[in-house]
């Protein structure tokens, strides 16, 4: 069966090293992205250059109508899903809860957690056998920050990625007799731009020296262990989760 993949936030950071490595896998890449059009347009011209298939397509995740129009664009254009990368999501300005906002909390959770719940859904519409597909894997991309908490900077973004570990564990049952395996990774520190959202661009520089391997990541050691888990090598696996933090 063609290997049909939907990754969220393709374009950069670890949806990027992701959506290179599932091409060379065999799959074929709808790489999304918010609004980076030429991070993600590169990453497509990479994979074919290398002989695979990818499109990119733009969506907003925490937009229902943004993705449901962009998994009928991959029906259309790829053919039938068999696997969704929930990797997409946003930190803001490290800060206290006390100076929180309003508008703050809602756009972390709506991508965070909204948006990976709709892309689920889409998934699943598609995957399911009780729906008449063939089946698939999901994994979800989440943060050692759900188990450490991320205290005096992103307690929002923490609990956001502790909801999606409750998801995991949720859907993973949910949808363990209708062929779709759900699992996540928990990346450590990584080495994208991601840290520059939240106001320190060089945080990896500085918390190198705490995580026990005492060097961060980078995201092809996060890709890796997503496709393992969609990977048939993974096929009793679900519900689990894979730290990939240098031992933090
Ligand atoms: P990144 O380099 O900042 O890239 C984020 C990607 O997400 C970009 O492609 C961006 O699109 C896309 N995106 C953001 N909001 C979106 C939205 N509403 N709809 C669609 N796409 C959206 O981030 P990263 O570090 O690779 O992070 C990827 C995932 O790993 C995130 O879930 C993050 O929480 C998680 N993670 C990262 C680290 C780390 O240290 N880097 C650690 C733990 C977990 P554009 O390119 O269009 O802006």
């Amino acid at each position: 069966m063609a290997k049909v993949m939907v990754i969220t936030g393709g374009g950069r950071g670890i949806g990027a090293a992701t959506a290179c490595l599932a091409a060379q896998k065999g799959y074929a890449v709808c790489v999304n992205y918010r609004q980076n059009e030429a991070a993600a347009r590169a990453v497509v011209t990479q994979i074919e250059q290398q002989g695979g298939r990818a499109i990119a397509l733009p969506a907003d995740i925490s937009s229902e109508a943004d993705v449901m129009h962009l998994f009928n664009t991959v029906d259309t254009q790829l053919g039938p899903l068999t696997a969704l990368v929930n990797n997409a999501g946003i930190i803001d300005q490290q800060s206290r809860v006390e100076d929180f906002t309003v508008e703050r909390l809602n756009k972390i959770f709506a991508t965070n957690v909204v948006g990976s719940f709709l892309c689920a859904r889409e998934a699943i519409k598609r995957m399911s056998t009780k729906n008449g597909g063939a089946g698939g894997a999901i994994v979800n991309v989440s943060s050692g920050a759900s188990r450490a908490g991320s205290p005096n900077a992103y307690v929002d973004y923490a609990a956001s990625k502790g909801a999606i570990d409750t998801m995991t564990i949720g859907l993973s049952k949910e949808l363990a007799a209708e062929g779709i395996r759900v699992n996540a990774v928990r990346p450590g520190f990584i080495d994208t731009d991601i840290h520059a959202d939240g106001g320190e661009p060089n945080r990896v520089e500085r918390v190198k020296s705490f995580v026990p391997m005492k060097r961060v990541g980078q995201p092809h050691e996060i890709a890796t262990a997503i496709l393992w888990l969609l990977s048939d090598e993974a096929s009793y696996t679900t519900g689990a989760f894979v730290d990939v933090a240098g031992g933090l």
